[in-house]
């Protein structure tokens, strides 16, 4: 058994299970032979062998610390369509009919993952309806006009929600009109990531926790993956799917691939103070470049907040009293409270602000860079990479025109922390203008 644990989060400590359930049986010597080698047990990866295993193939799994250890098991939980780019800036690059098939394809995303949930009948994974995004300037004719072509042009089943009935939900005097999503719903990411995990060790998949790819080699036709644990793996193919916590495995990659950090909190149980602020039951964001974005847990007695991004990758030290300041600049009536969880989690952004899903070389493929919309965005990659893997289709070529372009390494951080800082003057200046 692993040693190595989860962060403290509100998620660990409603955890279904801690107990690390999957290693490699290094002593039974000989390298495990398989159709497919997986590197990291994240949403992404975890989707892919589930699919995989369903297509027939074997497959090995190899995450260097715990089964939803990264970004899937730290989110804010908010599963809806789309990816991080959004879907009329896709519109105008790639034009309209390309734009509909990636966003067909992210809503398939989003079905996956709730359809998953029932098939297995995830413990602890409640589900909870609907995501309000709200604008936090004044705004109505350019929001109506985005809500009726995202209704009309993509069938997307959102609705424009008018200032008075937002603010009937959320008290707040900061927020102005709305978009409700009814087809979007929140999780427990990380209970889903441990049932997934459970359903592909039931199919057969080999799971290692613990244990990280060091290395990768071609050999013959196929790939020898080299292991911490000094066990190596034979695989026909290699997907990656470590996101922004890879490093030093496969270069390309990872130098397109910018950690872009985000920090999330939940609050003591207050039944009574959220119920003078907050009575919107699903996901609820504002609208800015990198804004904020919340839902309750605990039957509505708790408040989990996320927000702010930034590239530096390190905790910040003041990181609850940070986000606790956001939240009473929303919410004053909310007063003195306490947080009793606070962590950083790491997004694996790409220039494009799209995924890489792709084979780099002959044989090795990646899917990943998912950035801050990876709920739906993973299971997404997941079954386009099973279907390209196992050549039972093609749809993975829908994301051809987005490279796995450098980002620039520590200069990419810089410009990605400087676009940030640019984004948060634009969404001040819309905000003190209205
Ligand atoms: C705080 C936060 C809030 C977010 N909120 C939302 C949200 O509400 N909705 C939404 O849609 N998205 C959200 N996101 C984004 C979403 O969580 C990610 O896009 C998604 O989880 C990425 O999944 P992944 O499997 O690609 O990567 P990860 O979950 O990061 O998994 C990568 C895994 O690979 C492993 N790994 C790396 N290198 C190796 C190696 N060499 N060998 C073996 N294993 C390796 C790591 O240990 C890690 O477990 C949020 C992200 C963060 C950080």
């Amino acid at each position: 058994m692993t040693n190595r644990s989860y962060i403290d989060s509100y998620y660990r400590d409603t955890l279904v299970s801690d107990i690390s359930l999957y290693q490699m049986d290094v002593a039974a010597g000989g390298a495990p032979d398989v159709d497919v080698c997986i590197v990291g047990g994240g949403l992404a990866g975890l989707t892919a062998a589930r699919e995989l295993l369903a297509a027939g193939k074997s497959i090995c799994l190899l995450e260097a610390e715990r089964i939803g250890w990264g970004a899937s098991g730290r989110n804010g939980g908010f599963v809806s369509d789309g990816y991080a780019e959004g879907t009329l800036a896709l519109e105008a690059k790639l034009g309209f009919d390309h734009a509909k098939a990636l966003f067909d394809l992210s809503c398939e995303g989003t079905r996956y993952v709730r359809d998953t949930i029932t098939e297995l009948g995830a413990p602890g994974v409640p589900v909870q309806e609907g995501w309000l995004r709200v604008l936090r300037h004044d705004g109505e004719e350019a929001l109506k006009r985005s809500v009726a072509r995202l209704v009309e042009a993509y069938d997307a089943p959102y609705s424009f929600w008018s200032k008075e009935k937002v603010r009937d939900v959320l008290l707040s005097d900061r927020y102005f009109q709305g978009m409700d999503d009814p087809g979007a719903f929140h999780i427990h990411p990380l209970n889903y990531a441990i049932a997934l995990a459970a359903d592909i060790a039931a199919r057969g998949g080999m799971i290692a926790e613990g244990c990280a790819a060091t290395s990768l080699t071609k050999e013959g036709a196929g790939w020898s993956v080299g292991t911490s644990l000094g066990q190596d793996v034979s695989a026909g193919q290699v997907l990656l799917c470590g996101s922004a916590y890879m490093s030093h495995l496969y270069p390309k990659l990872e130098q397109a691939v910018l950690p872009v950090a985000t920090y999330v909190v939940t609050s003591e149980r207050m039944p009574e103070k959220i119920a003078s602020a907050i009575r919107y039951r699903g996901c609820i964001g504002d609208t800015r470049r990198a804004g904020d974005y919340y839902r309750l847990v605990d039957d509505g007695e708790r408040l989990l907040w996320g927000g702010r991004i930034t590239t530096r990758t390190s905790e910040p030290t003041a990181l609850a009293h940070m986000l606790k300041r956001d939240i009473l600049s929303i919410y004053p009536q909310l007063g003195d409270f306490k947080i009793e969880r606070a962590w950083a989690g790491l997004m694996g952004y790409c220039v494009h602000k799209m995924p890489i899903m792709r084979e780099m070389e002959p044989g090795l493929w990646a899917a990943t860079a998912t950035g801050g919309h990876g709920l739906n965005t993973t299971a997404t990659l997941g079954l386009v990479a099973a279907e390209g893997m196992a050549g039972l289709g093609d749809r993975y070529k829908l994301f051809e025109p987005f490279e796995a372009r450098w980002g620039g390494g520590a200069l990419g951080r810089l410009g990605t922390q400087l676009a940030y800082w640019g984004m948060q003057a634009q969404d001040w200046w819309d905000e003190v203008r209205s």
